[in-house]
């Protein structure tokens, strides 16, 4: 992909006539495939994903603009019940967003029946007055018994007639049709975005994710969602970009697994984060990856926003 660069001005083309445009909120519980979906959907890596649970931290939105209609997908956090002071926050910004969108995309797994965590989302939407479409992903997975696994998702949401349809985000099954559900839903409307942009988050923060996706995918459970990356330095230089990144975890044993025996984990999490990068950028990239020591993170709030999520009033 071509690199973008924010501090120029945009300059937004007028839309045609008749052009539709708007917000679809992307929720669902962690791991149905939000991230992959948004992903597939835009047509570019821009969201994280793993199969651990809770990968996606900040609102990220994805664009994608076609001839008829510009849709902008806000990935947000997973939905779950708050445990700590970072799941008030995840909860409160998915509240957030199921009202300022235009619609709303509820993808759960259709590769396992309902549970409990679909029917606290489903509480949260019942409130809303934005169309919801229920969205059952993984049908790629669903074995013979489909038609069972589907109903228990219809009949949790019979009350409320949402429209269903059912997709695999990883398979690319079924995206067409989707894409012209979510459009009858949007107004006629305004590019909002440059057509060719695909994402409105810095390079930076989409750096900090592919470094962050590593860590969760090479040292699995061992290092928990305590974990976050800042960028401090970008330089750019004619053949090569320079970056500074620091991982904050919570404790010293995280550090030390972070690091791992003679520094072989944090080596090969910085070569494999370096090699996205560069996918990213459509250049050569030097990685230099810090850890650091930040007791508690998670319970302030004060610095879940330094560190850079957005903590939304
Ligand atoms: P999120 O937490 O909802 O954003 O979920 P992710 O997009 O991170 O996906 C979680 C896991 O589900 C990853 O391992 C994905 O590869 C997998 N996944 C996502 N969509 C599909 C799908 O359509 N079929 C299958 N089989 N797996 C999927
Ligand atoms: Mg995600």
């Amino acid at each position: 992909m071509d690199s973008f660069d924010f501090s120029e001005a945009w300059s937004i083309p007028q839309a045609p006539t008749g052009y539709k445009s708007g917000f679809i909120g992307i929720v669902g519980r962690p791991n149905v495939g939000k991230s992959t979906l948004m992903n597939q959907l835009v047509g570019q890596k821009i969201a994280i994903t793993s199969p651990v649970a809770q990968t996606t931290r900040n609102r990220l939105q994805g664009i994608l603009t076609t001839p008829e209609a510009q849709l902008i997908f806000v990935d947000t956090p997973g939905i779950h019940k708050p445990h700590h002071q970072l799941g008030e926050v995840l909860v409160r910004n998915a509240r957030i967003a199921i009202d300022s969108v235009d619609v709303i995309l509820f993808v759960v797994d259709g590769s396992q029946p309902a549970g409990g965590g679909d029917r606290f989302i489903i509480d949260l939407l019942s409130r809303t007055e934005n169309p919801v479409i229920l969205g059952i992903n993984k049908i790629d997975q669903q074995a013979d018994d489909s038609q069972q696994l589907d109903r228990t998702y219809e009949e949790l949401v019979a009350p409320y007639q949402w429209q269903i349809v059912k997709f695999s985000a990883l398979a690319k099954e079924g995206l067409d049709q989707l894409l012209q559900l979510l459009v009858t839903h949007l107004e006629p409307g305004p590019y909002y975005y440059p057509p060719d942009l695909v994402t409105d988050q810095p390079e930076r923060f989409i750096m900090g994710e592919l470094i962050r996706e590593q860590i969760l995918l090479l040292t699995r459970e061992e290092v928990p969602h305590s974990v976050a990356v800042t960028i401090d330095r970008v330089e750019e230089d004619t053949t090569i970009t320079r970056v500074l990144a620091t991982i904050h975890v919570e404790r010293d044993s995280q550090k030390g697994i972070l690091i791992g025996k003679g520094g072989t984990m944090l080596k090969a999490i910085g070569s494999a984060a370096r090699e996205q990068m560069q996918k990213l950028i459509a250049g050569k990239v030097y990685l230099e990856l810090f850890v650091k020591v930040q007791p508690k993170w998670r319970q302030s709030r004060f610095r879940l926003s330094e560190l850079g999520y957005r903590v939304e009033e």
